[in-house]
């Protein structure tokens, strides 16, 4: 199985749940979902002219929107090559679900790896029975009623006040059937919304997370 990747690199994971885990990136290219405040929007289109080669994708140390085409095998060799230490992996995009994950997370757990995935949950999610899925819900964006079942972590970005009533309306599905971990996430670290989360959080003794990565200015 090949997937098209636009980066890989190893960091510290700076939202949710895994906050301060070592982790290696795989960013996925691609994604139907079109959210107006993207971070990634150089993933979205998978053109072919701006496909380059592993070696390439390797060197990147910026993000843009060149990709690779790259099958399971080399992703787990280039870890090795790269002599990453980190045991977690983090599978983002992009919309990673939009593909298959099941042989990628399979494998790398073979290896010892643990597998994270990112996803808006609009997308079926196919993955090993072990991978952590944190589900980021984007607003007016239908939130698939089996993602949010699946989800071991639900992130969720606010921007104002009233943005909180489609996360009610998706823990209204959940109603006790699972537990699960909840984090509100402030967009694009607007001290606004901080606050609005802060208080949100407080009250229902939810989880704050504040893209650690970006203040302290790392990937
Ligand atoms: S789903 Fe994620 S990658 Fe896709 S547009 Fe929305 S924020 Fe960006």
């Amino acid at each position: 199985m090949h997937y098209p990747i636009n980066e890989m690199f190893q960091t510290i994971q700076g939202e949710g749940y895994h906050t301060g885990i070592p982790s290696i990136f795989i960013r996925l290219h691609g994604c139907p979902i079109h959210c107006k405040w993207c971070d990634t929007k150089y993933t979205w289109n998978c053109l072919k002219s701006n496909e380059i080669t592993i070696e390439k994708l390797l060197e990147k140390n910026i993000s843009n929107n060149t990709w690779s085409y790259i099958d399971v095998k080399k992703i787990i060799l280039n870890i090795k090559k790269q002599k990453w230490k980190s045991k977690h992996i983090v599978i983002t995009g992009g919309e990673p679900c939009i593909y298959n994950l099941s042989s990628l997370t399979e494998e790398l757990e073979k290896k010892g790896f643990t597998c994270q995935i990112e996803t808006s949950g609009t997308q079926l999610i196919n993955c090993s029975f072990n991978t952590w899925v944190t589900v980021s819900p984007k607003k007016h964006k239908n939130t698939l009623y089996t993602s949010i079942l699946r989800a071991n972590e639900i992130k969720y970005p606010v921007f104002k006040k009233e943005d909180l009533s489609y996360l009610d309306a998706i823990l209204s599905i959940l109603n006790n059937r699972k537990k699960c971990h909840i984090f509100l996430q402030p967009i694009s670290q607007n001290q606004e919304s901080l606050k609005i989360c802060i208080e949100r959080c407080t009250i229902k003794n939810w989880r704050l997370s504040i893209q650690i990565h970006k203040y302290l200015l790392i990937r």
